[in-house]
């Protein structure tokens, strides 16, 4: 991939009244939805668009996890793609792809991935976190390509509806922690929640000669252990405090959008859940794939 390319892409509960009504509606939902096992929850580390079509190990890694995975009633993607003023929730029937890089071969502007949305699930969503009207029901969105790119090769038949709560930029790593652990009850109806970001991510210091070796710097070894020691013990208050772990954080984080995935799905974990790692390689020197899969 040139560099030019690679650039392109850069671009609780209350108890209450209000909660009370929430809680029946979400109820009513599960009417509708078959029960299943507790759904298990995925941070999936996406890389570069182009593994949407790529056959690499990476994606045989995600293939796989698909493979293991009973078949949701509905996923909702956290993306690092999509950031807003306020957390909106994609609420339409038929969400479309969106092609949100540039510079990239023709094969990937052509990739379809049809999976319907699920409106009643937003607006349940939008009942369901408080205090009310955080979420907001959004109709213009649609499917980014930190969505799409991987959950295609999780579900390839597009069969299982998904839509997409967005990063509200206004929100401190506390507050984002805080918001998704509102959506653990999602988990018991069958909703599959996934983060799909990247936990060390420094575009402007990629290792352009070693983008396809599992190579990294210093400084991305040190971050990417230290998250991984957190993630196993469940030290979830280092995860938060990320902007106070020192220079090797400050490089490895330095936008949010793509590592704070990862605290929603660390926010989804109970203490009973396992925890393991998959994809679990650096590369280019500045970036890790590093994905993990909670319960
Ligand atoms: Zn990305």
């Amino acid at each position: 991939m040139k560099r030019k390319d690679f650039l392109a892409l850069s671009a609780l509960g209350i108890i209450s009244a209000p909660m009370f009504t929430t809680l029946s509606s979400l109820e009513k939902l599960g009417d509708t939805f078959k029960s299943t096992k507790r759904m298990p929850v995925l941070f999936l580390g996406h890389g570069s668009p182009m593994n949407a079509i790529e056959n690499n190990e990476f994606v045989k890694g995600f293939r796989k996890q698909g493979e293991l995975l009973e078949k949701p009633n509905a996923i909702l993607v956290v993306s690092a793609h999509w950031e807003t003023k306020g957390t909106q929730v994609t609420a339409m029937a038929n969400p479309r792809i969106i092609y949100d890089f540039g510079g990239f071969p023709k094969e990937l502007y052509q990739v379809q991935y049809p999976a319907p949305g699920h409106p009643e699930l937003a607006k349940e969503i939008s009942l369901l976190v408080q205090p009310k009207d955080t979420v907001q029901l959004d109709e213009r969105w649609g499917l980014d390509h930190g969505s799409w790119s991987v959950v295609k090769h999780l579900f390839p038949n597009a069969d299982v509806p998904v839509i997409q709560l967005s990063l509200d930029y206004s929100l401190t790593p506390q507050q984002h922690y805080d918001l998704a652990q509102q959506l653990k009850r999602l988990r018991d109806k069958g909703v599959l929640i996934i983060g799909s970001g990247n936990m060390v991510h420094n575009l402007g210091l990629v290792a352009w000669d070693k983008l396809k070796e599992d190579y990294a710097y210093d400084w991305a070894i040190e971050a990417d252990s230290k998250m991984k020691e957190w993630i196993k013990t469940s030290d979830h208050q280092s995860l938060i405090n990320f902007k106070k772990q020192g220079k090797a954080f400050d490089l490895a984080i330095p936008t949010p959008e793509h590592y704070l995935p990862l605290l929603y799905a660390m926010a989804l974990k109970d203490d009973k859940d396992d925890v393991s790692l998959f994809n679990d390689k650096p590369i280019g020197g500045s970036l890790t794939m590093t994905s993990v899969k909670v319960g």
